[in-house]
C-alpha cells in the first residue's frame, strides 16, 4: 500500500499535471505499436514517480522498453533523439491535457515515422 495522493485529472487542454488518467484508461497508439500493448491492459511503460505522478517510460527511457527489432528500426530511421522528440510530438507534450473530459478519450495519432 502506498500513500500517494490522488491526483485529479484537469480539464481537457488545461496544463498536464501528470495524473496518469489517460494512460491508465488504456494503452495509446505508441504503446500498441512499439510495446505490443493490448487493449484492456496497463501500458508496460507507465511509470509512477515518488510523488505519485506518472511518466511515460517510452519517452523517458525508450531503450528500456522497446523491443530490440523495433529499436534497431527506430534508431536506423531517426536515432533516439528524434525518436523521443517524435514521441513528445505524438503525445502532444506542451499542449495541455490530451484526454477529453467526456467521454474520456486519449487523442494521439501515430504519424508516418520515415
Ligand atoms: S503515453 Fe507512454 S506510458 Fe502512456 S500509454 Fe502511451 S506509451 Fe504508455
Ligand atoms: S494528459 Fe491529462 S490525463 Fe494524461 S497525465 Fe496529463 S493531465 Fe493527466
Amino acid at each position: 500500500m502506498n500513500d500517494f495522493p490522488i491526483i485529479q485529472k484537469p480539464p481537457y487542454r488545461s496544463p498536464c499535471n501528470r495524473c496518469g488518467e489517460c494512460c491508465k484508461a488504456g494503452p495509446c497508439d505508441l504503446a500498441t505499436d512499439f510495446l505490443q500493448a493490448d487493449d484492456g491492459e496497463l501500458c508496460p511503460a507507465l511509470e509512477v514517480e515518488s510523488d505519485g505522478r506518472f511518466s511515460c517510460g517510452l519517452f523517458k527511457r525508450p531503450i528500456h522498453y522497446i523491443n530490440p527489432q523495433l529499436a534497431a528500426e527506430a534508431e536506423t530511421i531517426n536515432g533516439w533523439t528524434d525518436f523521443t522528440a517524435k514521441v513528445a510530438e505524438v503525445l502532444g507534450f506542451g499542449q495541455g491535457c490530451s484526454m477529453e473530459d467526456e467521454p474520456r478519450v486519449l487523442s494521439c495519432k501515430i504519424p508516418e515515422w520515415a
